[in-house]
């Protein structure tokens, strides 16, 4: 089995409600994420040799993942102080993406392994996400 992956880079504000420290402020963060993707070689065909098309992953990627989050403010839509926030950014025309759930590195990790695996139909293994240059969070199932 071989595992290919790339890399993308990404902005994106956010605010921890009842986190005990500074991380409960809106703030922003240059996220790093690295997609891995798992299987055998295509044996024929246009895309023979590849485990997936690198310029494939790449579109998939920002169709499903970056278009919906880069530059913008996510949240979680169960955190009243957080949607209070997006409301008053919708209202000014500006970009927000709701979650169900906080919005840790650890969260998002697997809500893009699953946008990528359901929504995306991609043989997704792996997803690293950095939120600083020296932390990152990776899921797996
Ligand atoms: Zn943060």
């Amino acid at each position: 089995m071989f595992k290919t992956a790339k890399q993308f880079s990404f902005d994106m504000a956010h605010m921890l409600d009842d986190h005990d420290g500074k991380c409960r402020n809106l703030h922003g963060h240059t996220y790093i994420l690295q997609v891995e993707v798992a299987g055998e070689l295509c044996p024929d065909g246009a895309k023979r040799g590849m485990v997936i098309d690198f310029g494939d992953l790449k579109t998939l990627v920002k169709q499903h993942v970056l278009d919906k989050m880069d530059h913008a403010f996510i949240y979680d839509v169960h955190s009243a102080r957080e949607s209070q926030v997006a409301d008053l950014l919708t209202r000014l025309d500006s970009k927000v993406y709701g979650i169900a759930t906080r919005t840790t590195a650890e969260a998002m990790a697997k809500h893009i392994f699953d946008l990528l695996k359901t929504e995306a139909g991609l043989p997704v293994s792996l997803v690293r996400l950095w939120e600083t240059p020296s932390a990152y969070c990776e899921y797996a199932e």
